[in-house]
């Protein structure tokens, strides 16, 4: 349970990621930005939009690892 609640609390990381124009360039890759786990593997890609780029990850908990480091993981795209 209290796992669940560090879930949520953070969620509004994911949102300000998340808060940015509609994703414009999608997604390249077939598998998490994050991990490097097949998108499809785990369920529905967990999908946000970061400065105009579309970006997948295999679960939302991947999102908040983003969060602390967008740079290093957008490296991975070009
Ligand atoms: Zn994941």
């Amino acid at each position: 349970m209290f796992l669940e609640i560090i879930d949520q609390l953070n969620e509004p990381k994911i949102v300000v990621a998340a808060a940015t124009p509609c994703a414009a360039k999608p997604y390249p890759l077939d598998t998490c930005l994050v991990s490097g786990e097949k998108l499809d593997e785990m369920g529905k890609p967990f999908e946000i939009g970061y400065e105009g780029q579309q970006i997948q990850f295999c679960c939302k908990n991947c999102a908040p690892e983003f969060a602390k480091d967008p740079a290093k993981y957008l490296s991975k795209l070009k």
